[in-house]
C-alpha cells in the first residue's frame, strides 16, 4: 500500500505541523510498498485527485520499481562487464558523475529522477560537443537499460537533445615515414633490450592487425598458429583468422618470455598471468607505447591510428565496407562514416555508374545534341 503526504516546502505556512498535514499546495509525495519493495517518490503533482489516479498507475503490475540510482549503475556496470577494460573505464567514470548528481540532487531513486535533472546535470558537465554527444549516448543506454527492467517510466536521456553538428573527428591514417619513427623508437627508449623487443613486437601487432592495446597485452599464445592470428573482435563478436607477416612473426619468436616465466611456460606473449592482473598489464602496455610514442617525435601519435591506417589501406587496395570492417571489427556502417573517401573500389563504382548516366541516356544525347547546334 502506498501513502501520500505532502512535502511542505521551506515557504509553507504549515511546514511545522509535518508530511500529515495535507491542507496546503506543497508537492505530494507517497512512499510505502510497491510490488513487494519499498517505494518512496515524489508524484510530480499538487493536486491531490491527480496524485490518487498516479498510485493507482503506480500500482498497476506494469508500473516501474523503486530502484535506487546506486543499486541501477551497479546493475549496469555488473551487465557490461564483459567489455574492454578502457570502455569499462569510461562508463564508470560518467556514472560516477551522474551517481554524484543525482546524491546531491537528492534523487534516491531512478523514478524520480526527470528530464529537468537530466539538463541541469548535462548543464553541470561542460563538456566538448563530441564529448557530450558520447556521453548522451552512454546516458541512453544507461537508461534504456533501466527502463528494460522497469525502473523508470521513460527513457529520459532520449528526451534530450544531442548537439547538433558534431562531425566526427578526421581520420588521420599514420604515413610511412611516421611509421618508420615509430618502429625506430621502439629501439631507443627504455632501458634494457627486454622492454625494446616487447615495444616492437606490440607496435607491429597493432600495426598490422589492429588489435586493441589490451588485446595485444593480454594475446595469448595460442592464438597465434601456422602463421597466423586467430582475433577476437569484441565489439561484433566475430573471430577473424589474419595473416602474419614474416617480419611481425620473426620479432614474436624472438620475443622474451613475460618476467618470472620461462620461455616453455609462457602461455600469453607479454602477460605472465600469476604475477599481474589484467588491469595491470594493459596499464603497462600503454605506458609503453606512450613512451614509444613521445621518443618517436610523431605529433599527435596514438593507438588508435593504426587501426585507421589499417583500414584505409584495406580501402585504399580495393577492400569493401565490409572486408575493412570484419578485419577492425566495426560494423560496414561506421566504416562508410569514418572512411568513405579512402574506398577506391566505391569511388570507382561511383565514376564508372556517373559515366554511363551521363553518356547514355535519351537525356543527355539531347544535350549534346543542342549543345553542339
Ligand atoms: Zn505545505
Amino acid at each position: 500500500m502506498l501513502r501520500l503526504w505532502r512535502r511542505h516546502t521551506p515557504k509553507c505556512p504549515h511546514r511545522g505541523k509535518g508530511r500529515d498535514y495535507t491542507n496546503c499546495r506543497c508537492p505530494i509525495w507517497t512512499d510505502g510498498e510497491l510490488h513487494g519493495e519499498r517505494y518512496r517518490s515524489t508524484l510530480k503533482t499538487r493536486d491531490w485527485q491527480r496524485a490518487i489516479r498516479k498510485i493507482a498507475t503506480l500500482e498497476s503490475p506494469d508500473a516501474p520499481r523503486w530502484k535506487p540510482v546506486k543499486e541501477a549503475i551497479e546493475a549496469f556496470k555488473k551487465h557490461y562487464s564483459y567489455l574492454e577494460a578502457s570502455t569499462q573505464r569510461k562508463y564508470k567514470n560518467i556514472l560516477e558523475h551522474l551517481g554524484d548528481f543525482t546524491k546531491e540532487a537528492g534523487v534516491e531513486a531512478l523514478t524520480e529522477f526527470t528530464v529537468d535533472h537530466m539538463d541541469a546535470y548535462r548543464a553541470g558537465r561542460e563538456l566538448s560537443k563530441t564529448t557530450a554527444t558520447k556521453e548522451l549516448q552512454l546516458l541512453r543506454q544507461f537508461f534504456g537499460f533501466c527502463f528494460d527492467r522497469k525502473w523508470v517510466e521513460e527513457n529520459v536521456a532520449k528526451r534530450v537533445k544531442a548537439p547538433t553538428n558534431v562531425k566526427p573527428k578526421p581520420v588521420e591514417p599514420y604515413t610511412t615515414q611516421e611509421i618508420i619513427k615509430i618502429i625506430a623508437a621502439c629501439d631507443q627508449f627504455g632501458r634494457t633490450s627486454y622492454e625494446r623487443l616487447r615495444a616492437r613486437a606490440m607496435v607491429l601487432l597493432m600495426r598490422y592487425t589492429a588489435l586493441a592495446i589490451s588485446d595485444v597485452a593480454t594475446l595469448a599464445r595460442d592464438r597465434i598458429r601456422d602463421g597466423e592470428i586467430l582475433v577476437f573482435r569484441q565489439k561484433t563478436g566475430n573471430l577473424v583468422r589474419l595473416p602474419l607477416p614474416p617480419d611481425l612473426e620473426m620479432v614474436l619468436d624472438a620475443l622474451p618470455p613475460p618476467r618470472g616465466m620461462e620461455s616453455n611456460e609462457a602461455t600469453h606473449y607479454f602477460w605472465n598471468p600469476a604475477t599481474m592482473t589484467r588491469r595491470c598489464v594493459v596499464g603497462v602496455a600503454e605506458r609503453t607505447l606512450a613512451a614509444v610514442f613521445k621518443k618517436s617525435g610523431v605529433v599527435h601519435a596514438h593507438a588508435h591510428r593504426f587501426r585507421h591506417t589499417l583500414a584505409t589501406e584495406i580501402l585504399s587496395r580495393g577492400g569493401s565496407d565490409q572486408d575493412a570492417a570484419d578485419v577492425l571489427g566495426n560494423s560496414p556502417a561506421i566504416i562508410r562514416k569514418h572512411y568513405a573517401k579512402w574506398n577506391v573500389q566505391r569511388q570507382d563504382r561511383i565514376k564508372s555508374l556517373m559515366q554511363t548516366v551521363h553518356s547514355g541516356t535519351f537525356l543527355a544525347q539531347k544535350e549534346k545534341a543542342a549543345v553542339t547546334v
